[in-house]
């Protein structure tokens, strides 16, 4: 496994992989590496044939007064997870290279970018959006691999990829909780022993809202109050947001639609979380 900095590097050995007609596939991640982001590289080892991570921490997708300057950043333990993921090549570029002096131009996607964590975190999408086709620009893959963990953002790059017309698919994979339900985060270490059990209400609200619809066939408008129910047993847990949507659309929804999210945002302690449940009804 290869680790480069510049992009000249990068495309040199991404060129190379390409002309012995080699797939690239991107997993994107702004490291601190949990079982989360391994289980996206095991996919792009499956689908494809050159598997390259870029870990970069991107200023742009953090809010003043958001963690960008604590967040973790543990470089060796996150080569030796790609190491042993079978990686071929991690990108680790510093700030300057992603944002050179005098640049200017950022990429909106409106469609996903104004409700739910929009809302919430100003500017963040802008951000993301960004750094996505940047780093699409400079690895070219030909997949690209998202969590469902990150549920908007998935939806968010899928809305950037058609109207610019990226030529890179788009993968989405299944969120890895810990065995009671925690949905892993790289934020979770942020978390003392009384948040971390506080913060089992998310994925406990999100699994009520699913079987209020599915096993009990309730309308989301039901299901939504018996998230909100639990929550409010949970005072510590300060809500930003829990809702049922479309999955498509990210509207919410009062009546069952085929294809349904439950999305949830809290602050628990000083560490907001967020998590999502897919509803199907058909
Ligand atoms: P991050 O490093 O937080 O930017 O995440 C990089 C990628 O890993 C994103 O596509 C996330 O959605 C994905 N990811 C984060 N947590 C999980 C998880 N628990 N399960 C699956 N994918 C995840």
């Amino acid at each position: 496994m290869n680790t480069v900095q510049t992009i000249q590097e990068l495309q040199d050995r991404v060129r190379t992989a390409r002309s012995v007609g080699k797939r690239i596939g991107c997993v994107p991640t702004m490291g601190a590496l949990h079982a989360g982001h391994v289980s996206l590289i095991e996919a792009a080892r499956v689908e494809t044939d050159f598997v390259v991570v870029t870990v970069f921490v991107n200023p742009t997708q953090f809010g003043p007064g958001e963690d960008l300057s604590k967040y973790p950043r543990p470089l060796e333990a996150d080569l030796a997870k790609c190491r042993d993921g079978g990686v071929d090549l991690v990108f680790n570029p510093d700030v300057a290279t992603v944002y050179p002096a005098g640049d200017a131009t950022f990429v909106e996607v409106p469609s996903c970018s104004q409700s739910l964590e929009g809302a919430h975190r100003e500017g963040h999408f802008r951000g993301v959006a960004t750094v996505v086709l940047k780093l699409f620009n400079m690895v070219l893959p030909d997949v690209a691999y998202f969590g469902q963990k990150d549920y908007q953002q998935q939806l968010l790059i899928r809305h950037m990829v058609k109207d610019l017309n990226v030529p890179v698919e788009i993968r989405t994979c299944p969120t890895i909780r810990e065995p009671d339900g925690l949905a892993l985060s790289s934020r979770n270490i942020y978390l003392s022993d009384a948040e971390r059990r506080s913060a089992l209400v998310l994925s406990q609200a999100l699994k009520i809202g699913h079987a209020v619809c599915t096993a009990q066939k309730k309308a989301p408008a039901e299901a939504r109050q018996a998230m909100l129910e639990l929550l409010a047993n949970h005072p510590e847990v300060k809500l930003d947001y829990a809702v049922i949507a479309d999955a498509n659309t990210l509207a919410e929804v009062d009546v069952a639609v085929p294809e349904m999210v439950a999305l949830i945002a809290a602050r628990v302690g000083t560490t907001r979380l967020i998590d999502n449940m897919l509803i199907s009804t058909h």
